[in-house]
């Protein structure tokens, strides 16, 4: 365990160096794998990519250590989720570097979840209920159509930055959407066989995929959000399982796969990983690949043929 955890965190660190130009004009630090992979898909050798978390981090709750703050000190561009995501570590990191360009509302602060429609907005927020999801679910990039919209308003706000380069973002974009539409048709023909499927999660980081799928959420492992569900707690979830089945339970790579292995043992439904994120396992080295491995793993743990 230990040294699959070490060796894919080491494909992600040399995913990251290796993305990294020798010319490079504009320093972007991402707060997470993805955007800085969608960064680097749409800005190529204008950009030096720097990631703030791996793939194998909690993105909701990292360090904001020293090595981190003097990166976003030096960044052009910071490329973050957003919606509280990072609310844990963000503001510590942004208060800590000084730097007023890259404060929250500054063009160089670009959150990309201000320009997708975000699911589970609470209508009131009852601290009872946990607050780390209060600005609606903020794992948006579970969703490939989310990505898109991203990638737009991303490419918009490296012209903004960057102008002497709009064109070269302009054409980049261009070849980017195509090749991402060709694949979003690939993705919804290979994934038919999910549609309508009901399944369980431990955290609640999958509802843009489901709702990019079809698929059904009927359980969630987890109390509250980021909460460690206690046996008790599952033996409940097992319970409703009962009269609501579930073909299989998900995690992302960066949890602790326990309660999903645990309900797999008691419910005989198969503890499905899934990356998440850019380098969330080896197969899911940039953004195409990792949703080609996000719909592979599902249809596997429906017994269909990849
Ligand atoms: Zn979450």
């Amino acid at each position: 365990m230990k040294t699959h955890k070490f060796f894919a965190a080491c494909v992600t660190m040399s995913f990251v160096v290796l993305a990294t130009p020798a010319h490079a004009a504009l320093r972007v630090l991402a707060c997470e794998p993805e955007w800085g992979a969608l960064a680097q898909e749409l800005a190529g050798p204008l950009v030096d990519v720097s990631v703030a978390t791996t793939a194998l981090q909690d993105p909701h709750q990292i360090q904001a250590r020293p090595s981190l703050i003097a990166r976003a000190r030096n960044a052009d561009l910071l490329v973050c989720t957003g919606a509280e995501l990072e609310v844990g570590w963000l503001p510590v990191l942004l208060q800590q570097s000084g730097i007023a360009k890259i404060q929250a509302g500054q063009p160089a602060h670009f959150a990309a979840a201000d320009f997708v429609h975000k699911l589970e907005v609470p209508t009131q927020v009852d601290r009872s209920l946990g607050d780390v999801h209060a600005a609606g679910n903020p794992h948006i990039q579970t969703d490939p159509r989310n990505i898109a919209l991203v990638a737009h308003a991303l490419t918009a706000r490296l012209q903004q930055i960057d102008g002497a380069n709009a064109a070269a973002y302009a054409q980049r974009a261009t070849d980017f959407q195509q090749r991402w539409q060709q694949a979003l048709t690939r993705w919804h023909a290979k994934a038919a066989p999910l549609r309508g499927t009901a399944v369980a999660s431990q955290h609640k980081a999958f509802s843009y995929l489901y709702d990019w799928l079809g698929v059904k959420e009927v359980a969630v492992l987890e109390p509250k959000p980021g909460v460690e569900p206690s046996v008790s707690h599952l033996q409940q979830v097992l319970a409703s399982l009962k009269v609501q089945p579930a073909r299989m339970v998900l995690y992302a790579a960066y949890q602790d796969g326990r309660p999903s292995e645990w309900l797999q043992k008691n419910a005989g439904v198969p503890a499905v990983k899934l990356p998440f994120t850019v380098g969330g396992d080896d197969a899911s080295k940039d953004l195409f690949a990792l949703f080609d491995d996000t719909v592979d793993r599902m249809l596997a743990a429906m017994g269909s043929v990849k």
